[in-house]
């Protein structure tokens, strides 16, 4: 299963800071962050923008964001560092208003698609009903269509498919 929602879409699209695109996925490549490691987990992060930070982080935690473009993203599932900067932690998970799915795999109403509301359980759900998952599909009909905004839904600024296709997998293997 391809990690990339964007194959049908206009070409590699260079991040100019002001372009703004329909696609959900004007921040690949690359996702590299510096490169810069979490400094908990020693991961290395993903870059997302800001609007992510300023989107998704509680209204009291916002007055703590430096002002800057881009920051890093930790996608360890252990970890409880969400953002930082090269040698600098800055946000836990806790200072979010939204659960972060890839970090906690046990949480069934955690998000997994945060556009368009899939969680584990819904993915679970369809799955045991129906035998089979009509999530990729689904997420790809809308992300054609325009209507995913995986910047300021998803605390890892960037498109989910490669973390539906992972749950679905192994939501299958259940
Ligand atoms: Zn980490």
């Amino acid at each position: 299963m391809s990690k990339d929602c964007c194959a049908s879409s206009k070409g590699p699209l260079h991040e100019e800071k002001e372009t703004v695109t329909e696609s959900c996925c004007e921040i690949h490549p690359p996702q590299r962050c510096g490169p810069a490691k979490c400094p908990a987990c020693g991961e290395l992060g993903k870059t997302v923008r800001h609007t992510t930070l300023s989107s998704l982080l509680r209204p009291e935690k916002r007055p703590e964001i430096p002002k800057q473009e881009e920051f890093c993203f930790c996608r360890t599932r252990g970890c409880e560092v969400v953002y930082f900067l090269p040698g600098k932690i800055l946000f836990h998970k806790d200072d979010l208003s939204v659960p972060i799915g890839l970090k906690e795999p046990n949480n069934p109403n955690a998000p997994v698609c945060y556009c368009f509301g899939w969680t584990l359980e819904k993915i679970q759900t369809e799955i045991r009903n129906t035998g089979k998952s009509t999530a990729i599909n689904q997420i790809k009909t809308q992300v054609q269509a325009g209507n995913c905004y995986c910047e300021i839904t998803n605390p890892q600024g960037s498109c989910c498919l490669g973390n539906v296709s992972k749950a679905v997998q192994e939501a299958l293997t259940l």
